[in-house]
C-alpha cells in the first residue's frame, strides 16, 4: 500500500467524475486552476457512466436529455460550449406512453399534446392545457432570464449579474413565485385529473418528488426547453459514455487529471480549511485552493474528519431527506422482425390512485440502439429499464448479494419491468440473450451512492437545496443540469 504523499502543484481536488465533478473540474481548467479528479470507480461518469457487456453499450442511468444539440439554457450545453469540446447527437422528438387511460405517442412540443388530450379528454382540457402554457410562459422565460453558467453565490455574483440586470428586471415579480412548489401554481389553472397526473409524473422524473414537492423553477426551466416551437430531445452518439468522454476531453484539454480507481477515504484538513485528500491506498494529494466534492452529501460528510465540522451542522446534514433507489433491468436482444418504428422511450404507469411514488407503480424503459445503431451488434437491440427513484432501500437493507433469499427477490422485483417490455415486444423472453438486474444494492455499490438513492428529497415547499457556512470554508450546492453537485472550498 502506497503512502505517498503528492504535494504537486494541484489547486483544486474534485471528488468524483460524475457529470457535476467532471463538470467543475473542466470549467475551473479553462479557468487556469490545476485540477486533479479522484474517481472511486474505473469507469469515470458516476450515475451517467457507460458500460460493455458481449458487445452490448449499455447506459447505467441517464439517457433522456434534451438542448445539448444546439445553443440552450441548458446547463450542461453552456460547460461544453465554453470547454471546447464537441458532441453529436442524434434527434428525435416522441416517446411512447402507457398509462391508465391507454397509449399515446406523446411529442415533445405544447401543441402536440392538445391533440393527445383532445382525444383521450375533451375539449375542456385542451383550452386548460393552452391557459397553463401562458401562465407558464412568463416564469419560464425568468427561469432562463440568467444563463445558468453565470450563477454564482459569492459577492462577485453582483458583477456577473449585472449583464442580465435588465432582463432579470423585467421576472422580478414571477422569480418570486419560482422560489415555491409546482403544484399551488399548477392547481390554479387546472381541474383536468389527467393533465394533473401527467404533469405530477414529469415532476416526478424531474426531480424525484411530486408536484406537491417539486420546485416550480425547475418545471418552468422544463416548459421553456420542451415546449418551445421545434424542440427536439436528443441522444448523444455513443449513449451517455460519449457525454462523458467529451467532459473528460475537456478537462485534458485545459490541463486537468484524472485518477480512476482512487477512492477517497478523507477530506484532510489543515489550520480550518479543506487541504487535501487521502486515498484508500494511502496516497495523499495536497490541494492549494480547494476541495470540491461530487458525492452526494452523505458520502460527502464520511469524508470530513470528526472535529473539522460541528456535530450539529454534521447532524443536520445527515438529515437530509433521500429519495428512494432503482431497480435496474439491462438486456441485450436479438432485435430480428421486430418493427422498424420501436420508440427510444417508453413510460408506464400503472395506477394513477396509487400515487406516482409508489413502489413498483412506474417503469421507464430506454432502446437506444434505435437512434444509433452502433450500440449493439448487428440485428441487436440494447434495452434499460428501471423503476425511478422509487425503490425502497429498506427492502434491501442488509441483505447478502449471491443469496439465494437475494435472488429470488430480484427476481420477483424485477418482474414489473419484464411485464413492462412485453407490451411492446411480446416474445422478449426468448430474444433476450444478455439480462442483468440491478437492484439498490448494486446502485449504491456501482455508483457510490448512499443507500443507492436518487438524491435528495428536498421539498420545495420547506427549502432550497441546502448551502450554508462550514467552519473551514464556504459549503454550497450548485444545481447543474441533473442533480445537485456540493462544493467544498476553503
Ligand atoms: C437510472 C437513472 C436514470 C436517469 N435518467 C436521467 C435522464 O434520462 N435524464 C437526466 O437528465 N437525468 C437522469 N438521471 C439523473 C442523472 O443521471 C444524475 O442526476 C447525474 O448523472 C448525477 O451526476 P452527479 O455528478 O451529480 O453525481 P454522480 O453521478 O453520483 O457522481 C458522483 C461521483 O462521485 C464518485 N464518488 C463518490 N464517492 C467517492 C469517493 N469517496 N471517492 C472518489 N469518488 C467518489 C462516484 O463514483 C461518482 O462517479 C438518471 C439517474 C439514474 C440513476
Amino acid at each position: 500500500m502506497s503512502t505517498e504523499t503528492i504535494t504537486t502543484d494541484t489547486d483544486i481536488i474534485v471528488i468524483g467524475s460524475g457529470i457535476g465533478g467532471l463538470s467543475a473540474a473542466a470549467l475551473l481548467g479553462y479557468y487556469g486552476f490545476r485540477v486533479v479528479v479522484c474517481e472511486s470507480h474505473t469507469i469515470p461518469g458516476g450515475a451517467a457512466h457507460g458500460f460493455e457487456r458481449d458487445g452490448y453499450q449499455f447506459d447505467s442511468g441517464p439517457s433522456l436529455y434534451s438542448g445539448l444539440s444546439a445553443p440552450s439554457p441548458n446547463p450542461l450545453r453552456q460547460v461544453l460550449d465554453i470547454i471546447g469540446v464537441e458532441l453529436p447527437c442524434v434527434n428525435y422528438d416522441t416517446w411512447g406512453c402507457f398509462v391508465p387511460e391507454g397509449y399515446f405517442p406523446a411529442s415533445v412540443g405544447a401543441e402536440q399534446f392538445c391533440q393527445v388530450l383532445r382525444d383521450l379528454r375533451g375539449e375542456t382540457a385542451v383550452e386548460e392545457w393552452q391557459n397553463l402554457q401562458a401562465m407558464m410562459a412568463p416564469f419560464s422565460q425568468a427561469s432562463v432570464a440568467i444563463p445558468p453558467a453565470a450563477l454564482r453565490w459569492d459577492l462577485g455574483a453582483i458583477r456577473t449579474i449585472m449583464p442580465f440586470l435588465g432582463n432579470l428586471a423585467k421576472h422580478a415579480v414571477n422569480v418570486s413565485k419560482l422560489t415555491g412548489a409546482f403544484a399551488p401554481l399548477l392547481r390554479g389553472v387546472v381541474q383536468d385529473e389527467f393533465i394533473y397526473n401527467w404533469l405530477n409524473l414529469l415532476c416526478f422524473l424531474l426531480s424525484g418528488l411530486p408536484a406537491t414537492d417539486t420546485s416550480a423553477a425547475e418545471v418552468a426551466f422544463m416548459f421553456a426547453d420542451w415546449y418551445k416551437p421545434g424542440v427536439k430531445l436528443d441522444y448523444p452518439l455513443g449513449g451517455s459514455a460519449a457525454l462523458v468522454d467529451a467532459l473528460v476531453q475537456g478537462l485534458r484539454k485545459h490541463g486537468g487529471k484524472l485518477y480512476l480507481n482512487a477512492h477517497v477515504e478523507q477530506i484532510l484538513v489543515k489550520n480550518k480549511r479543506a487541504s487535501g485528500v487521502k486515498l484508500r491506498n494511502g496516497m495523499e494529494i495536497n490541494a492549494k485552493k480547494a476541495v470540491i466534492s461530487n458525492a452526494s452529501i452523505w458520502d460527502t460528510l464520511k469524508l470530513i474528519p470528526d472535529g473539522a465540522i460541528s456535530p450539529q451542522y454534521r447532524r443536520q446534514r445527515e438529515a437530509t431527506p433521500e429519495c428512494d433507489s432503482f431497480m435496474h433491468l439491462h438486456l441485450g436482444i436479438d432485435a430480428q422482425g421486430l418493427p422498424a418504428d420501436l420508440a427510444c422511450h417508453y413510460i408506464f404507469v400503472e395506477d394513477w390512485n396509487l400515487g406516482i411514488t409508489t413502489p413498483q407503480n412506474v417503469v421507464v424503459l430506454s432502446i437506444p440502439s434505435t437512434l444509433d445503431p452502433s450500440l449493439a451488434p448487428p440485428g441487436k437491440h440494447v434495452i434499460h429499464a428501471y423503476t425511478p427513484g422509487n425503490e425502497p432501500y429498506h427492502l434491501w437493507s442488509g441483505m447478502k448479494r449471491h443469496t439465494p433469499a437475494y435472488q429470488q427477490q430480484k427476481q420477483a422485483r424485477s418482474e414489473v419491468m419484464w411485464k413492462a417490455i412485453a407490451k411492446i415486444i411480446p416474445d422478449i423472453q426468448q430474444r433476450t440473450e444478455v439480462s442483468l438486474v440491478g437492484t439498490p444494492l448494486t446502485h449504491a455499490r456501482f455508483l457510490r451512492r448512499h443507500r443507492g438513492s436518487y438524491g435528495p428529497a428536498i421539498s420545495a415547499q420547506t427549502g432550497l437545496f441546502p448551502t450554508g457556512k462550514t467552519p473551514y470554508g464556504v459549503y454550497s450546492v450548485v444545481v447543474i443540469p441533473l442533480s445537485p453537485v456540493s462544493v467544498y472550498q476553503q
